[in-house]
């Protein structure tokens, strides 16, 4: 069996939780944090996948401000493309689309003039255009990257991963509170688990790995180190078991977590958990 790596972080989150969602099978209602950042994953995927076109499109000198117009107008359209396409899940949550597209405006817009920038700078240090100005771009970014691996006993979706010329560095887009200093234990561990998926399938070292939090704008970094691997594969050994010996863990330690739990009824009350499990169980 393969474990998702979500399944990582959702293990470290709350192992009940896991089992409410994997085993008794409970969805929890959607949530405008949610909704709003597939719909941000979704259009950094439709960007990453046209950003051939947009660079091979600039034949020939451009001021600053007119490639970041070009691209701010080309991420634009994939951001009311992504709203237009999540139409169903939004009406679900009760957003908006107009709503949806003014929260999710001023990190697009940004995302649009750091990569302008970028482009500018390169072609003003390399003086190259059209094709071959792609062909020589670092980084070039690989969207929504899945890789699996029977050996690490793992499986995923990686956010982002920027190629280097010799160099693969795993970026994932995290929507929601910002830690005070570093990462989340469970960001960090999705980091780690997705390292060693990208060095198993490349084979090169992967050193270092980001977490970018969106609604603050803030890209935190990971070192690689090597005990990671013995770290991940025992969370892969815990939840295997946990998946498979089907005994319902104890609620989480934190509070707070539960106060933001969208399972939170049918958690707390026994009588419905208790009936699922002989439905689902026994
Ligand atoms: S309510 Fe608390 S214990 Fe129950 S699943 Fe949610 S976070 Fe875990």
């Amino acid at each position: 069996m393969k474990i998702p790596v979500s399944m990582l972080s959702s293990y470290l989150y709350c192992s009940r939780k896991l089992f409410l969602e994997r085993v008794l099978m409970l969805e929890e209602p959607p949530k405008e944090s949610l909704v709003l950042g597939s719909i941000r994953h979704e259009t950094y995927d439709k960007i990453n996948k046209k950003e051939e076109e947009i660079i091979t499109s600039i034949t020939g000198r451009m001021e600053l401000s007119e490639i970041q117009a070009l691209y701010r107008q080309r991420y634009l359209q994939m951001l009311r493309k992504s709203i237009a396409n999540n139409k169903k899940r939004l009406e679900n949550a009760n957003i908006g689309m107009m709503y949806a597209y003014k929260k999710s405006f001023s990190f697009i817009a940004e995302e649009s003039e750091m990569r302008a920038s970028h482009v500018f700078s390169f072609i003003e240090a390399n003086d190259v255009f059209g094709r071959e100005l792609w062909q020589k771009l670092t980084p070039k970014i690989l969207s929504e990257l899945r890789l699996d691996s029977s050996i690490l006993r793992l499986k995923g979706v990686i956010d982002q991963v920027h190629v280097y010329e010799d160099d693969y560095v795993p970026f994932e887009l995290k929507t929601g509170r910002t830690p005070q200093d570093g990462v989340w234990p469970s960001h960090r561990i999705q980091i780690a688990a997705y390292s060693l998926l990208l060095q198993e399938h490349f084979k090169k070292p992967v050193k270092e790995g980001f977490v970018v939090y969106l609604d603050t704008k803030e890209k935190r970094h990971i070192a690689i180190n090597p005990f990671m691997e013995e770290e991940i594969s025992q969370l892969v050994d815990e939840i295997a078991a946990l998946l498979e010996k089907k005994e319902l863990p104890d609620y989480c330690e934190n509070k707070n977590k539960c106060v933001k739990c969208g399972l939170r009824q049918t958690c707390y009350n026994e009588e419905e958990v208790n009936k699922l499990l002989k439905v689902k169980i026994i």
